[in-house]
């Protein structure tokens, strides 16, 4: 005779669980799932929701484990559809961070398919298109970049591959596609990106290295190419899936491009700083 691997008495010769149990484990994973998204929409007392959790774990058989797994789960959804929406408001924010602080969620399994980080990169970007540079400063490494005074330093990507292409083309003024004005600033969805990398057959690899944004400059330093460009020296950004295309100004200036793996925030976040 087995045992139900939910609630632990007889379950047959053949079964691993009673149809019982399983339907009301599956059903609690739900309604744990559907507790979570009412406080990120609605907000609340994280104890509540807590107390409310448990009641539920415990009328079908989720360990603690079990629920946390389910938690994490949902919050990387919760994220992924903020930032289809738009950008991330502070209540929405905020409701993210009490969540993970209430279940002590790990970051390593929030930060998977890099939703913890773009929940820090949400922030700092709507700090930036509402006009502010964003007080909460990201943990920045020394670095080698020389700023100047009253610079500072917004993001910093490391191991991003810089690409110069090899003729100069005209800029053809482009349509920038779902872009929608928030506040102050002009924010182009995460939608808006799919589609177009940043290597063709004109770019060539000519350096990988550290791309630091300012609040007036690009910087990027590599062990081949170190420079810094000036916002105003910047006649038109391109956005790519993958990176930034910038085109200075300069007659002889060929389009310079940084992949930093994500192109929906380095553009939104240099195109807008730049406007500052
Ligand atoms: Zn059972």
């Amino acid at each position: 005779m087995r045992k139900c691997r939910y609630c632990a008495k007889p379950s047959g010769i053949f079964r691993g669980s009673h149809k019982e149990c399983k339907a009301l484990h599956k059903k609690g994973l739900t309604e744990i799932a559907t507790a979570i998204k009412r406080f990120e929409n609605y907000g609340g007392d994280p104890n509540d929701l807590e107390s409310e959790i448990r009641h539920i774990a415990k009328y079908s058989f989720i360990t603690v484990p079990g629920a946390k797994q389910v938690i994490s789960k949902t919050w990387v959804k919760l994220v992924d559809d903020v930032f289809d929406d738009g950008v991330l408001s502070r209540t929405e924010e905020n409701a993210l961070a009490q969540i993970k602080n209430q279940f002590s969620l790990r970051e390593l399994d929030l930060d998977r398919k890099g939703s913890h980080t773009r929940v820090a990169q949400g922030a700092v970007l709507r700090e930036v298109l509402e006009g502010n540079l964003p007080t909460t400063m990201v943990v920045v490494d020394p670095h080698p970049f020389n700023l100047q005074k009253s610079e500072q330093i917004v993001w910093m990507f490391n191991g991003v591959d810089y690409y110069e292409q090899k003729t100069r083309t005209e800029y053809r003024g482009g349509s920038k596609g779902m872009s929608v004005r928030v506040a102050k600033g002009l924010y182009v969805r995460v939608g808006a990106f799919k589609g177009r990398r940043v290597q063709t057959s004109k770019t060539m690899l000519a350096d990988t290295g550290l791309l630091g944004i300012t609040n007036k400059h690009i910087y990027f330093a590599g062990p081949k190419k170190k420079f810094r460009i000036n916002y105003r020296k910047i006649v038109a950004f391109e956005p790519f899936s993958d990176g930034i295309g910038v085109q200075r100004d300069a007659q002889t200036a060929k389009p310079q491009s940084f992949v930093t793996g994500d192109g929906w925030f380095v553009y939104n976040l240099v195109s807008n700083l730049a406007q500052m």
